[in-house]
């Protein structure tokens, strides 16, 4: 059987409530308000893309220069064998020879036109491997921030977890001193009201606790005295009576 309490020490108890739900609502708000490491992702996800198509254009202008190298060889050889045709002696007439060196002349052409292909290719190639380079290293460092911020999301999300939960053992515990219908007021109140359903007087002994109004004389007088529930004027929420001076 609960033995029979006053007004005065239910709210009391109903404060003890009070204080142990604003330490649940500032983890909660505190764990909503963590980073989740979502926007360090997107950022990695966006660097990624841009990398990997830097890398892309890195490998097919490394591919043009290759290419262009070897067509530069055939070339070469090629003009090697039409000047060995040439003097060699083998060839001797005229409109042969003026063949030959015809072909000399456009194979000529041909090696200066691809010699500038290729310069143009390998300076490309440099220019879109350090490129691609450079946004692998930002890469990398959006990773580590990345599993940085992860790592103490979950730590800060354990420890406000844990702080809920043995705050709420705390609570079911403290809520049974309270009368259940003053326990349904203050619930009510509550949501409404920025998490405050009870407040002690301001420390001045005359103003509400939680909307800081001044309230009048009468009632702060029948706070005191206890004898009935009374409510700020202005905000609504339950009036607690100062501790008594020891
Ligand atoms: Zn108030």
């Amino acid at each position: 059987m609960p033995t029979s309490t006053t007004l005065r020490e239910d709210l009391n108890a109903l404060l003890i409530v009070q204080v142990i739900d604003t330490r649940i609502d500032r983890a909660r708000t505190a764990i909503a308000a963590l980073d989740t490491g979502a926007k360090s992702a997107a950022r990695f996800n966006t660097q990624k893309t841009e990398s990997e198509a830097l890398r892309a254009a890195a490998v097919k202008a490394q591919t043009e220069q290759k290419d262009g190298e070897l067509r530069l060889s055939s070339i070469e050889t090629k003009t090697a064998q039409v000047n060995k045709s040439l003097f060699g002696g083998t060839v001797t007439a005229t409109r042969e020879l003026e063949n030959l060196q015809r072909e000399l002349a456009m194979l000529a052409r041909q090696k200066d036109d691809i010699e500038l292909a290729v310069l143009a290719a390998m300076e490309a190639s440099g220019e879109t491997l350090a490129a691609a380079e450079a946004s692998e290293q930002t890469l990398a460092t959006l990773a580590a921030q990345y599993r940085a911020t992860r790592a103490a999301y979950k730590e800060r999300h354990a420890e406000l977890t844990a702080e809920i939960t043995a705050a709420e053992t705390e609570k079911a515990a403290a809520v049974t001193a309270v009368p259940p219908a003053l326990l349904a007021r203050y619930d009510a109140i509550r949501p409404k009201r920025d998490g405050i359903g009870a407040t002690s007087l301001d420390t001045d002994g005359v103003s509400c606790g939680a909307c800081h109004t001044k309230l009048n004389t009468t009632l702060t007088a029948d706070v005191r005295a206890s004898q009935s529930l009374q409510t700020c004027e202005y905000c609504g929420r339950i009036l607690v009576p100062p501790a008594p001076v020891p």
